[in-house]
């Protein structure tokens, strides 16, 4: 069985309004209200999976090598790091086999690479393999406008550039990626963004990045402003969340300031919704 572990490596800010879409901030705000600039709080939540020989990270946070500009727009905090909690988990970065990246927003890629005391970019983890899909890897350095910002290529093309980045066939149905864990391939928030599903046995773990941010998207119109095709997000969201309920799914939010993961159940009105505990 594989081992699932929570890596937190704090928490950044985005525009409320951003990412929750069409949805009127005096409805959001009830649940997540945000600061005087209009922003909310998210986390960044990786995963460790441990299974045989392997150390799977999957994504890596936002980094530290970005500068104070950056720094002063998304407004990193709070007292984890990515290899500050690998190492509470007895895991050193020359432990980790394989980092699965979902996709190469700098949110989810910063972690991967960082900066040598001589100014080199080097991966942060010097035994891994990298993972992404060729699709997504295209898209990423040939970004389109509105997701040019988000594309930071000294998040990843060092990873190319050093040969420690290795391709995932991008399949209809998802892919078989190795024991236990099978790849999900979503279209919504950008181009074949990958979404790891774990089997626990008698239930799966989903891990789902961008596809639900947090337990604040489970509603249908709360789709973030930052994807490139909303309504197949829509439908990826209603994919996700009826095998939630039907097949007990635990959903694992990256980003959800609050709940790292819960299971989910429809409500009296037919609407998606965490599952309570006295159920
Ligand atoms: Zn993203």
């Amino acid at each position: 069985m594989i081992k699932i572990t929570s890596i937190p490596t704090g928490y950044f800010k985005l525009d409320g309004g951003a990412m929750f879409g069409v949805v009127p901030r005096r409805l959001w705000q009830r649940t997540h209200p945000p600061d005087e600039n209009n922003m909310c709080t998210w986390a960044m939540r990786c995963l460790l999976l441990e299974t045989g020989d392997r150390k799977i990270l999957v994504d890596t946070g936002l980094g530290d090598k970005q500068d104070e500009k950056f720094r002063s727009h998304f407004e990193p905090h709070g007292t984890d790091s990515l290899l500050g909690s690998l190492e509470k988990n007895g895991c050193s970065p020359a432990d980790i086999t394989d980092v699965f990246l979902t996709h190469l927003h700098f949110d989810h890629v910063g972690g991967a690479v960082k900066r040598t005391t001589g100014g080199d970019l080097v991966p942060t983890f010097p035994n891994a393999t990298y993972w992404t899909n060729q699709r997504h890897y295209e898209w990423a350095i040939n970004p389109n406008p509105r997701e040019a910002a988000s594309f930071l290529k000294e998040n990843f093309v060092p990873l190319h550039e050093q040969g420690v980045l290795k391709f995932i066939p991008v399949e209809e149905g998802g892919a078989d990626w190795m024991p236990g864990v099978k790849v999900h391939f979503a279209y919504g928030h950008t181009e074949a963004m990958m979404l790891p599903e774990i089997d626990q046995g008698d239930h799966s773990v989903f891990y789902c990045a961008d596809l639900l941010a947090s337990h604040f998207h489970l509603g249908q119109p709360y789709v973030m402003s930052y994807d490139i095709r909303p309504l197949v997000t829509i439908k990826e969201k209603k994919w996700l969340l009826d095998r939630a309920v039907n097949e007990n799914l635990v959903l694992f939010f990256e980003h959800d300031p609050i709940l790292e993961k819960a299971e989910i159940q429809l409500n009296e009105r037919g609407r998606h919704v965490v599952k309570s505990e006295e159920t």
